[in-house]
């Protein structure tokens, strides 16, 4: 096993790190399925309201390549289906029977993934409404099924600071885990298994299967840093990614011949116990975040997630809740208080001399303004990029410049926007740049 440094990165004080138990979340009246955190996906639905659906029923396929399914979470009927501006698809909600049925595929045994053609294999995923858990870089769009990719980097750990503990999933899932693992090999000879120093005392016999252990600084464990620290050619540049919940639901998928249902999730949110829940696809956000304030924002990652509304449910690809303080009114002179209790990159505040855990919320503590040219964002920029040369890039139109400064190598983990004194939204300024450079590239 190989160990990944990181210089930059970040490692924050911030509470509500979910516990390592294990509850079930109440059982939900609907489910759905969001086309909202699925990047670049054009969907064309395949159902309409009051059809019966059966679990893994097709409910939209993606226009750019109609074989790349998304299936219904749960049996029942289609409730309503939720467009937002432009008539964007938002998402599909089914009313739940009270039991499942699912669509069956025939199942492959564990010594049968060697034997299965590839094409075959592709065709199942597909239609099985899994395919798309495979990402390509450099945008992180659904792999490309007719490309090789040089490697295929397996993360353990999530996208967020308190995504679910591996250690839970892989104590349920092994054997669908190493199933696979199996079947990734039939896509690319070298399978990168990363996963955090921290998770590493609760992964059992899995820990046999990590080639690379990375540290606990924020966001080490992003397959796209992990890219970066590993790549020497420019071929390498069009690796896939996959992470560890999908490639157990690839596994359960082709094990059963059903649709996977199951999630493990962590909510995290001030005070309280905070188990991980066991839930299932597409779980409503409502039961998932009980009671909290209401002036609470909830957001599907820490550093890079997007505002989620109460009334909607978890997507294809999400599996953390971060209920956020959002306080009524701006603080009174905030900027001379000492800040014992602020969260902060610099040494500017009170708290970087204290040990303590704190809660972050979500005021801007005064307008945007103009960058003042601290180099914070560069200094904590976890790929080693300038992002403030490339926001200035892009808002230019210089695109060539920005791809010069790196552009593709961003990985949107959200703590060049975090980090900025004067709260400039890089992260999605560089994230919009990629997506439209991408676009018109396709
Ligand atoms: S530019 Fe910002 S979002 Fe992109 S990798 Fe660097 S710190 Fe993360
Ligand atoms: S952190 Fe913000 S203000 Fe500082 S250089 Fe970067 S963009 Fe400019």
């Amino acid at each position: 096993m190989e160990k990944i440094e990181i210089s930059k990165g970040f490692t924050p004080r911030l509470a509500g790190m979910p516990d390592i138990s294990l509850i079930e979340a109440p059982t939900p009246k609907t489910v759905g399925l969001s086309a909202m955190d699925i990047p670049y996906i054009r969907p064309k639905l395949l159902v309409k309201e009051n059809d019966k659906v059966q679990t893994g029923t097709p409910l939209f396929c993606d226009k750019r390549d109609t074989s790349i399914q998304y299936v219904s979470p749960g049996t029942g009927r289609v409730e309503k289906i939720l467009f937002g501006e432009r008539r964007r698809l938002k998402e599909v909600v089914i009313a739940l029977d009270k039991s499942d049925e699912f669509i069956q595929f025939e199942p492959v045994s564990r010594s049968g993934v060697t034997k299965i053609l590839k094409q075959d294999l592709i065709l199942r995923l597909k239609q099985g409404g899994l395919w798309q858990s495979l990402r390509q870089f450099p945008a992180k769009d659904t792999a490309d099924s007719t490309h090789t990719p040089a490697m295929i980097i397996v993360s353990l750990n999530g996208n967020d600071l308190f995504s679910p503990h591996p250690g839970i999933l892989m104590n349920r899932e092994k054997e669908a885990f190493e199933f696979g693992l199996d079947l990734l090999k039939q896509f690319s000879d070298r399978i990168i298994v990363t996963a955090r120093q921290s998770s590493f005392d609760r992964l059992g016999p899995v820990k046999a299967h990590i080639t690379h252990q990375v540290p606990d600084r924020y966001p080490a464990w992003d397959p796209g840093v992990v890219l970066l620290h590993l790549k020497k050619s420019v071929e390498e540049n069009t690796a896939w990614s996959i992470s560890a919940d999908h490639l157990v639901m690839m596994g359960k998928f082709l094990l059963t011949g059903q649709y996977p249902i199951e999630k493990i999730v962590t909510i995290t949110k001030k005070g309280g116990k905070k188990p991980h829940l066991l839930t299932r696809q597409g779980a409503p956000i409502k039961i998932l975040a009980g009671s909290f304030h209401s002036n609470g924002m909830i957001t599907t990652g820490q550093f890079n997630g997007r505002i989620a509304d109460l009334t909607s449910h978890l997507g294809f690809f999400e599996n953390t809740l971060n209920i956020i303080d959002t306080p009524g009114q701006e603080e009174m002179f905030g900027f001379i208080r000492p800040g014992s209790d602020k969260t902060s990159v610099s040494r500017a505040f009170l708290s970087s001399f204290s040990k303590g855990s704190k809660q972050v919320d979500c005021t801007l503590h005064g307008e945007e303004r103009a960058c003042i040219n601290c180099s914070y964002c560069e200094n904590i920029c976890p790929n080693e990029l300038m992002p403030n040369f490339i926001m200035k890039a892009l808002h230019s139109d210089e695109i060539e410049t920005a791809l010069e400064y790196g552009l593709l190598d961003c990985c949107r983990c959200g703590l060049c926007s975090y980090t900025c004194p004067s709260k400039i939204e890089l992260t999605k300024i560089l994230s919009d740049g990629m997506d439209s450079y991408y676009k018109d590239k396709a």
